[in-house]
C-alpha cells in the first residue's frame, strides 16, 4: 500500500493561499459582485490595451494548432524591451512556470535554497516539490536583509540557490544593488532575482545579467502589463542556463492566445506607461492617506501594519464593505498584523482609505 501514497517531501507543503476572490466575498456577505473591489492579488486594475484584445480575437480561430513557445517574434520583442539579446531570454507560463523549469534544471535532491522571508510563498513550494530544502532567513523590522547574512548561509556545502525578490512581495521594498553584487561575487550557486514588479520601481538590475554567469532575473506580464489571466513570464539569464531550460521545459506551456496577447502588449508601451503612471499616483495616495503605518513601496501594492488589530479581523471588516485585501498572516515570518493592499483605480483607493479610516477611528 505504501506505493499508493504521495511523496513524503510534499507532506510539509501548505497549499498556496491566493488572495480571496470576488465570488467568495459576494456569497459570504450577500453583496452584489459588481460592488466588490478586489485588491488582494496585485493585479492590474485596468483592462488590457485594445491592441491586446484585438490580437486575442483575431487569433482565436487558430487555436486548433499547438502554440510555438519559442516563437521568434515574442523573443524579439522581449529582447527589444529589455535590451538583452534573445540568447538571454527564456519565456514560460508565468514566473511560476519559469520557476518550476529552473528548479528542474538545478535542484538535486537535498540541496538547499536560501529564501529571505517574508516573501512570495511559491518559492518555498516549488523548492520542496523539486526535492530541495528551503533555508529561511528572517528580514529585520524594516524588512531589510543584508548580503553578509545571506552569504553566511550560502557558505554551506549544499547551498545551491538564493532567491531574492525585488521589489519584495509583500513588503514592497527593493534589495540594494550593492548587496546583490556582493552575493553574486561570493556565491558559487545560482542567484534568482524576481523582478515581477520592476515596472513600478525605479530599480532594475537586468544590466548585471551579462556580467555574471550565475544571475537569473525573472519578469512577468501579469502585473504592469496587465495580462495575468494569460500566464506569461520570462527569465533573463546566461545562455548556458537557457539551453538547459529548453531541454526540460514543458512543451507548449504557453497557450496560443497567450503568446499573441504577450506580443501585442509588449508592442504597446504607451499603454504600459500610462497605466504605471496612474498606479504610482494611487500608491502615493494610499501611502499618504491610510491611517495605519504603511511601508514605502516600489511595487503596485502597499503593506499596512494594522496593529493592535489583527489582519484577519481587518480583512473581514473590509470584506463586509465589499473590499477584498490580502491578509498576510499566511506569509511565513510576518505575523498576524499585516495586510497588503493592491493599488486600484482612483475610486477604489478612495473607498479603501475611507473604510480604513472608519476602522481606525473606532479604535481611538
Ligand atoms: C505575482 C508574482 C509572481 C507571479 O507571476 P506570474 O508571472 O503571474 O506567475 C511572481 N513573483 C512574485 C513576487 C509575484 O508577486
Amino acid at each position: 500500500m505504501h506505493i499508493r501514497k504521495i511523496r513524503k517531501a510534499l507532506e510539509g507543503i501548505k497549499e498556496y493561499v491566493p488572495g480571496k476572490n470576488i465570488e467568495e466575498a459576494a456569497s459570504r456577505y450577500g453583496i452584489d459582485e459588481r460592488d466588490i473591489i478586489k485588491l488582494s492579488s496585485n493585479e492590474n486594475p485596468y483592462p488590457p490595451s485594445r491592441r491586446v484584445i484585438e490580437a486575442i480575437k483575431s487569433s482565436a480561430g487558430k487555436i486548433n494548432f499547438y502554440p510555438d513557445p519559442n516563437t521568434k517574434k515574442l523573443y524579439e520583442v522581449i529582447s527589444g524591451y529589455t535590451g538583452l539579446p534573445e540568447e538571454n531570454v527564456f519565456v514560460g507560463a508565468g514566473v511560476d512556470g519559469v520557476l518550476d523549469t529552473l528548479m528542474r534544471v538545478f535542484i538535486e535532491a537535498g540541496e538547499e535554497v536560501i529564501i529571505p522571508i517574508p516573501t512570495f510563498s511559491y518559492y518555498e513550494i516549488t523548492s520542496i516539490v523539486h526535492g530541495a530544502i528551503p533555508l529561511f532567513l528572517k528580514m529585520d523590522d524594516n524588512f531589510s536583509i543584508f548580503s553578509d547574512e545571506i552569504l553566511k548561509k550560502a557558505d554551506r556545502e549544499k547551498a545551491k540557490m538564493t532567491i531574492i525578490c525585488s521589489p519584495n512581495n509583500p513588503t514592497g521594498n527593493i534589495f540594494p544593488k550593492k548587496e546583490l553584487i556582493k552575493i553574486l561575487d561570493a556565491f558559487d550557486g545560482i542567484v534568482l532575482l524576481d523582478e515581477a514588479y520592476a515596472e513600478f520601481s525605479n530599480y532594475t538590475y537586468i544590466d548585471l545579467v551579462d556580467q555574471y554567469d550565475n544571475l537569473i532575473v525573472l519578469r512577468t506580464l501579469s502585473k504592469a502589463f496587465g495580462i495575468a489571466g494569460m500566464r506569461v513570464g520570462y527569465a533573463l539569464l546566461p545562455e548556458w542556463i537557457k539551453k538547459a531550460c529548453l531541454k526540460v521545459a514543458t512543451p507548449f506551456s504557453i497557450g496560443y492566445l497567450s503568446i499573441e496577447a504577450a506580443y501585442a502588449s509588449l508592442n504597446d508601451l504607451e499603454y504600459l506607461r500610462c497605466v504605471v503612471d496612474k498606479i504610482k499616483k494611487g500608491r502615493r495616495y494610499l501611502e499618504d492617506n491610510i491611517p495605519f503605518k504603511t511601508f514605502p513601496s516600489e511595487a503596485n501594492f502597499v503593506l499596512v501594519d494594522v496593529s493592535p488589530l489583527e489582519s484577519s479581523f481587518v480583512m473581514e471588516e473590509l470584506m463586509k464593505k465589499g473590499l477584498i485585501v490580502r491578509d498576510c498572516s499566511s506569509f511565513r515570518g510576518i505575523g498576524k498584523n499585516f495586510i497588503r493592499i493592491s493599488v486600484g483605480r482612483e475610486e477604489d483607493n478612495r473607498r479603501v482609505v475611507d473604510a480604513l479610516k472608519e476602522i481606525f477611528e473606532e479604535l481611538h
